[in-house]
């Protein structure tokens, strides 16, 4: 993978190879790792044990480095991370918190590029402009 995935905070790549990793917690304070494939459009994820996470709950993902959390301040069901492509393009990465929720989008300046995942209907762009 020529993409690396970067903490909007603390800037330090969360990607190992073509997955992401991350923590979670969830409402009730259940914490662990989770992996996302970085490819856009590949809902495939995986859990820590004992970290059991039901369709439709919200996980936080927080960065496993500095510990941030990465939800989006305007659509709080939304993580943001930034994906280096290339060495010098940073597009940012939203994606739904909301397990079972399979929707990402990708935005360049203040520009969409693209929208991803059969649930990509569930937040309109227009607060993804405002939030930039
Ligand atoms: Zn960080």
């Amino acid at each position: 993978m020529k993409e690396k995935y970067i903490c909007p905070k603390c800037r330090n790549s969360v990607n190992i190879g073509n997955r992401i990793i991350l923590t979670g917690k969830t409402r009730t304070g259940l914490r662990g790792m989770i992996m996302i494939e970085g490819e856009l459009g590949n809902y495939n994820s995986s859990f820590s044990d004992d970290f059991t996470i039901i369709e439709g709950n919200r996980v936080k993902f927080i960065c496993p480095i500095c510990h941030s959390s990465l939800s989006s301040w305007k659509r709080k069901n939304l993580a943001h991370l930034i994906m280096v492509e290339n060495e010098d393009t940073e597009a940012h990465i939203y994606f739904s918190q909301i397990y079972g929720e399979k929707c990402a989008y990708k935005v360049i300046g203040k520009e969409l590029i693209g929208s991803f995942g059969e649930h990509k209907d569930l937040y309109k762009p227009d607060w993804l402009v405002e939030n930039l």
